[in-house]
């Protein structure tokens, strides 16, 4: 018999914390899972579900402006009442926490309400209100996520970060987003796709640095052509004023461009931090990284600390809800299930989508960073643009219609496809099978055995520069798979 209150305690009931803890409770563990505020955690409550449903709301708003006349709809007479719109979502998103919250029930896991911190290395204070109660595990994952960044500006009290996005009552009729990253450019598109007046404030020359630069360079064009106002080369903010009528006024670093003003929100949304300092890390040795405050830990979410594991956003590496799901489901598998002892997630190869204006989807190394690994002679890039079929009876000049672009970066003499990028229409549902292909290990040539679903947009991923070439003229390796059928499982 343990000595300690639970086998497993985890601390923070989100995304990577209910995984860990219900794939545990499977392994038959006695588990705890504390939480300070929402069960569900980010994603749920104010990240990738109320995220997408407010892009799906502005997907909706500009196809009824712009796109139904062109299939001939009289144009509709539709207004939003956001109230109504904000209402159902956030009755949506309570019947999820419900879910979990139920779901750890059901799986006979206890939940504790309160704010953790560390006593010792299987003592944990949970702060409820009035209330301090201690208690024991032998084994503590921290799974307790990030939180919006907000740096120490003159006039930040009149920002709100992507939490207070979320919250609020009305539509602003103009708004400032900061931020160069994910988050800023979905919520940006967001706001422009509902109408709006929406300007985005970014350090350097364009949002998504870190993105293929195609992709970057396409969504910059999208949503300039959008009605976006793109401040560029601005060095980050210098302070936010309030104006005698309660909007706002930003100023930016580079003063030749300022003020920009007016706005009835500024979204900050330049980053996120990791929640960690109010869980004494130091009294348990579990040590953080320089700089970033992001706990350290090893392939196997182990922390500096004996039997003190880590994952999801804290730890700061792929900071998405599917990565700390699968790595809290592969810690409870090694920790408790026989013949485990090995589990571990890998961090490659994980498909990405930006919810933008339009979408993105990527996987796989950019062009450059291929480049950079491999070297130039060794690497083929294929690359295709073309207006979505959905555009096709659009009544505007072909060069006007909104473009697709592809590109698939292949390494070495076999052509194997490291990086896969895609930004138009469906990019965000055409992406996992991909992901899937390339997990396996799938060449051009592979990608161009298999007979495209026509007509889509996915179709032009496996017949990239096949037309009027064969996979021997452009030099790729035919697969073993080509024409032959697919392989039998073993049984
Ligand atoms: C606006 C936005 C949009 C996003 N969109 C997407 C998307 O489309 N797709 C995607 O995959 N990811 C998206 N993400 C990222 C995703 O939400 C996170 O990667 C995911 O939630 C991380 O899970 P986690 O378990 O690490 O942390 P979280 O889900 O943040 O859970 C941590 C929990 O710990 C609790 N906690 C913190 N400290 C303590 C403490 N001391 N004691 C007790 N409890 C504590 C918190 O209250 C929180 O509930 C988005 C994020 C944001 C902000």
């Amino acid at each position: 018999m343990s000595s300690y209150d639970f086998d497993f305690l985890v601390i923070g009931g989100g995304s990577g914390g209910i995984a860990s803890a219900k794939r545990a409770a499977i392994h038959g563990k006695k588990v705890a899972v504390v939480e300070r505020a929402r069960w569900g955690g980010t994603c749920v409550n104010v990240g990738c579900v109320p995220k997408k449903i407010m892009y799906q709301a502005a997907t909706l708003a500009e196809q009824m402006k712009h796109d139904v006349t062109h299939y001939g709809f009289e144009q509709p007479q539709v207004k939003l009442d956001y109230q109504l719109m904000k209402k159902r979502r956030d009755a949506y998103i309570l019947k999820l926490d419900n879910i979990y919250e139920n779901g750890l029930a059901q799986a006979g896991i206890s939940k504790i309400i309160g704010d953790a911190s560390f006593i010792d290395a299987h003592t944990v204070a949970i702060v409820h209100g009035d209330t301090v109660q201690n208690v024991t595990a032998d084994k503590i994952l921290i799974a307790v996520g990030g939180r919006p960044m907000l740096p120490d500006i003159p006039g930040m009290e009149y920002t709100i970060t992507s939490d207070g996005f979320f919250e609020m009552e009305e539509l602003p009729t103009k708004a400032i987003v900061v931020g160069a990253g994910y988050i800023a450019v979905e919520l940006a598109g967001v706001l422009n796709g509902l109408g709006v007046d929406t300007h985005l404030v970014v350090r350097k020359h364009k949002a998504l640095r870190t993105f293929d630069d195609d992709i970057s360079d396409h969504l910059d064009k999208e949503m300039t052509r959008q009605g976006i106002t793109i401040h560029r080369n601005t060095n980050g903010l210098s302070k936010i004023e309030l104006q005698p009528d309660g909007k706002k006024k930003v100023f930016m670093v580079t003063e030749a461009m300022n003020p920009i003003g007016d706005a009835d929100i500024v979204l900050y949304a330049p980053g996120r931090i990791p929640n960690t300092e109010s869980l004494s890390l130091e009294k348990v040795g579990v040590e953080v990284l320089p700089g970033s405050g992001y706990i350290k830990v090893d392939d196997f979410q182990n922390t500096t600390a004996e039997n003190i594991y880590a994952l999801g956003d804290v730890c700061g590496k792929v900071e998405l809800t599917p990565m700390a799901i699968a790595a809290g489901r592969r810690l409870a598998d090694r920790l408790f299930e026989e013949g485990k002892e090995l589990s571990k997630t890998s961090y490659e190869l994980v498909p990405t989508v930006v919810f933008s204006h339009p979408t993105i989807g990527t996987i796989g190394m950019t062009e450059k960073e291929a480049v950079d690994k491999y070297g130039e002679a060794n690497i083929k890039v294929y690359k295709s643009k073309f207006p979505n079929l959905y555009y096709g009876i659009f009544q505007m000049e072909s060069d006007d219609k909104p473009k697709t672009f592809m590109k698939l970066v292949c390494a070495g003499k076999e052509e194997l496809v490291v990086g896969l990028h895609i930004i138009g229409m469906g990019a965000d549902e055409m992406l996992q099978g991909f992901g899937v292909a390339m997990k396996m290990g799938a060449t051009k040539a592979d990608f161009d055995s298999c007979i495209a679903i026509h007509p889509t947009g996915a179709e032009e991923l496996v017949t990239m520069g096949l037309w009027g070439t064969s996979p021997q003229e452009t030099g790729a390796k035919v697969s073993p798979l080509m024409g032959a059928p697919p392989p039998e499982p073993t049984l």
